[in-house]
């Protein structure tokens, strides 16, 4: 089973559409995918056609009551499953302030979960909280969305700092596996000079022992394409509502490379020593296209 967490403390950059359409994608492909919505905002959800006010159970219960996995998940689709958020989990936070080990519980609970899933995606929130730390104390993988725009590489010195805190803190395995371009323009020369950045940062880290030591970014951009927003609001994946979009094409494709990374080293190699003090600071400085 592997297990990923969607993450980036910046609003808008695509997290929720990605766990969305990859976990459709790898589902349609036969892999049997669960998907844990850790936002209050219950994007995920609303766009998977869940009731966000109902009832039901879900995240809230899971990490509140320590309810076991299988009574708060839902049947979505073929091969899908979801854990459902609602705005309440919002009150997580603050009920969990004094509960030792708030950051590991959803770590804990998946451990006696049964493995019944070839894939774990979870959909954090637009911070770095408790809930995102429980997503990224439970998995195993990082995929970053990024939105390669005017100071799109601002604030990802932050987001791996707190990754490699995790790292050394409360998850020794947790690796950056990927990074996914997200409404993605490639005529614009600003989108090709943050992806130049980042491989130069990416190439650097190959020397050091970090996380994101063996980070790729994904070959498939994915591209602007209105089809993603409007499947939103009619709570369909893309392979439902638009079959033949880009957007659809994008995410299949998407998650073809997430299948091939299953053999590949970069799952198989987790840092051994302690980070090199300092480096994810470098992202944090402008870069050179952000005065253009
Ligand atoms: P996040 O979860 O990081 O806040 P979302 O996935 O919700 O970001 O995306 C923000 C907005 O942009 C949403 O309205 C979504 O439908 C839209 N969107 C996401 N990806 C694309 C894309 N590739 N093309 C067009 N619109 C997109
Ligand atoms: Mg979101």
């Amino acid at each position: 089973m592997r297990t990923i967490a969607i993450i980036n403390q910046k609003g808008g950059v695509g997290k929720t559409t990605t766990a969305v359409n990859l976990g459709a994608a790898l589902a349609g492909a036969g892999s049997r995918v669960l998907l844990i919505d850790l936002d209050p905002q219950a994007h995920l959800t609303m766009h998977l056609g869940v009731e966000s006010a109902g009832p039901s159970l879900g995240t809230y219960h899971l990490l509140t009551q320590s309810l076991p996995v299988e009574q708060v998940t839902q049947h979505v689709g073929q091969n899908l499953d979801i854990i459902a958020s609602c705005i309440g989990l919002a009150a997580a936070e603050i009920e969990l302030i004094s509960v030792i080990g708030r950051e590991v519980i959803l770590r804990d609970l998946l451990l006696t979960a049964p493995q019944q899933w070839d894939f774990i995606l979870m959909d954090c929130p637009p911070s770095l909280g408790i809930l995102t730390l429980n997503g990224l104390a439970a998995v195993d993988e990082v995929l970053i969305p990024l939105q390669p725009h005017f100071l799109a590489l601002q604030g990802m010195g932050k987001l791996l700092e707190t990754v490699q805190l995790t790292c050394r803190r409360l998850n020794a395995d947790i690796r950056v596996t990927g990074i996914a371009l997200c409404m993605y323009e490639s005529a614009t020369r600003l989108a090709a000079e943050v992806v130049q950045d980042l491989e130069s940062f990416l190439l650097a880290a190959r020397q050091q022992s970090v996380p994101w030591q063996n980070a790729q970014i994904f070959r498939t951009r994915i591209r602007r394409n209105i089809r993603l927003a409007e499947s939103a609001g009619y709570g369909q994946a893309i392979f439902d509502y638009a079959p033949g979009s880009r957007g659809a094409r994008d995410y299949a494709a998407l998650a073809q490379e997430v299948l091939a990374m299953s053999t590949s080293d970069q799952l198989t190699t987790a840092p051994d020593q302690p980070a090199a003090a300092g480096a994810p600071s470098e992202l944090c400085e402008p870069t050179a296209g952000q005065t253009t």
